[in-house]
């Protein structure tokens, strides 16, 4: 029998159109703030994302979906979209001819974790990137605009948490502080963290095991005059319009963030994450580009989604049409038809079954009025409107079906 690969999924009915409705929030925001859509593809060199994701995420040594094409060039599926977005913005020569820019994609990512629950080797992710603007306003504006989306779609229960990660300037010395503060309990790290404690001691902070014991009592970032300013005007544009709060322990996966980092999160856990971001004012000039700043961020699709579902499960309005016997058929038929004319959702049509087998099927398929035509009283024109939740059914004129559904 053909089967679905392990760690990927089909998304199917209800799961694609409130993913289908997050894109459609996602565009009008976009718009109001004056992001234009960008479609970067979905396979690049491997070595564009060793370069800009990081060697030493884990995105980069472990989870990369890399292969070799028939041309012996090693390619990578897209795990993540900004690699992508720069480069885009490189080549296509919007650095000379107009930096400043904000784009948005909306695009499947792909990362070979191990399968577990909830986590999969396919999702989407919806991105911004705004570039070629260095003022806090920009990093305002991109928290904002995220804000906004998820107001826009309906998820209401997030918190909000922002850092800043300094500079090449005062981000070295903080470095040193924390490996030397981690290493006093290097013994009781986890072996990944051991690992990775010279190469990149913030990620340590990340860390499901050890993050929670050692973040607490880290020593607090010491930021240069000019990253404190940034950071404390980034606050006050964010002040009043929605609810954030400062996490020094908040560092974000990747290797190139500098200054402003942010995610928004469903509970505590860094696990509940559904949307992240943060600057990234070296990127454009490690990847060839001239030195431009640029902040950005990127949501998890199918979490924003599973966490608006969580909160208000959504039942869709269907109607559903039965007939009683043959010689009512084709009145049914037009009656369902006149329905979706009207702007109401209607199923039905099994004509071919009895009309308890049709009545089972409205069931299933979820809806929340039945119309049954014929039986007794069918000659004298009328149908039965069943309400399918608690039950009681009356008679109605056939040609009164319409308007009173629509009312309802
Ligand atoms: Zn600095
Ligand atoms: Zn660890």
């Amino acid at each position: 029998m053909a089967k679905l690969v392990r760690g990927f999924k089909d998304i199917i009915g209800a799961q694609a159109e409130i993913l289908t409705e997050l894109e459609s929030s996602a565009r009008k925001i976009f718009k109001l703030y004056g992001a234009r859509e960008l479609r970067i593809p979905t396979v690049e060199l491997k070595e564009l994302f060793v370069k800009s994701t990081g060697d030493s995420t884990d995105i980069v040594q472990k989870e990369m979906y890399a292969f070799e094409d028939g041309g012996g060039r090693t390619l990578a599926l897209r795990p993540e979209g900004t690699p992508g977005a720069v480069r885009a913005y490189i080549e296509n020569n919007f650095t000379q001819a107009a930096p400043v820019q904000q784009f948005f994609y909306i695009g499947n990512m792909f990362r070979a974790e191990r399968p577990q629950a909830g986590r999969y080797r396919e999702f989407e992710q919806i991105g911004a990137e705004l570039l070629g603007n260095a003022a806090p306003a920009a990093d305002a504006a991109a928290i904002l605009m995220l804000a906004d989306i998820m107001k826009e779609f309906g998820v209401r229960n997030y918190g909000v948490k922002i850092n800043s990660l300094g500079c090449n300037d005062c981000r070295p010395a903080y470095r040193r502080d924390l490996i030397n503060y981690l290493s006093s309990g290097k013994e009781t790290l986890c072996e990944k963290c051991k690992d990775r404690l010279e190469r990149n001691p913030l990620r340590v902070l990340d860390c499901k095991i050890d993050g929670p014991r050692f973040a607490a009592a880290a020593p607090a970032q010491k930021l240069c005059p000019a990253c404190a300013e940034h950071f404390e005007e980034v606050q006050k544009l964010l002040r009043g319009k929605i609810d954030f709060e400062i996490d020094n322990s908040l560092v974000r996966g990747l290797d190139y963030y500098t200054r402003t980092v942010f995610e928004f999160r469903v509970g505590d856990a860094a696990q509940n994450a559904i949307a992240g971001g943060g600057r990234y004012d070296g990127l454009v000039k490690s990847m060839g580009g001239p030195d431009i700043p640029a902040v950005g961020w990127a949501m998890g699709a199918e979490r924003a989604a599973a966490a608006r579902a969580a909160a208000e499960p959504k039942k869709d309005f269907i109607v559903y049409v039965a007939s009683m016997d043959k010689t009512c058929n084709e009145i049914a038929f037009n009656i369902m038809q006149a329905l979706r004319g009207a702007g109401i959702a209607a199923q039905g049509g099994l004509f071919d079954k009895n009309i308890k087998a049709q009545m089972k099927q409205a069931d299933k398929c979820g809806a929340a009025y039945a119309v049954i035509i014929g039986g007794d009283e069918f000659a004298n024109n009328p149908a039965a409107l069943k309400n399918l939740q608690p039950g009681e059914q009356k008679r109605i004129m056939q040609a009164a079906l319409v308007e009173t559904l629509k009312k309802i």
